[in-house]
């Protein structure tokens, strides 16, 4: 499953390829392919501890339902009752 990666420079959400390679080169995991690209015009190296993190978090992201044991459908069996204008105690006197 491809995981998806927070450029730390734009903070943009994006999905490089499986992989991590782009048709032209290697995708990032720490930044998106514009922040890649001028990281690259500037010579800025990928920092490595980053790289590691945003690796390490792409792992997870891709295995939560195989660790985790899926958890029953704990949704009501009937709506919940809300409280309708009209219909408090005062309205209920005033009839009966
Ligand atoms: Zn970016």
């Amino acid at each position: 499953m491809r995981a998806v990666f927070l450029c730390q420079e734009c903070a943009t959400h994006y999905l490089p390829p499986e992989g991590l390679e782009y048709g032209d080169g290697p995708a990032s995991p720490v930044w998106c392919s514009v922040c890649q690209a001028r990281a690259a015009a500037l010579g800025i190296p990928e920092p490595a501890l980053a790289r590691m993190l945003a690796l390490r978090a792409a792992e997870q992201q891709a295995r939560p339902a195989a660790d985790e044991p899926r958890r029953p459908d704990v949704r009501p069996s009937r709506p919940a009752r809300t409280r309708r204008a009209g219909t408090g105690p005062g309205t209920r006197s005033r009839l009966g």
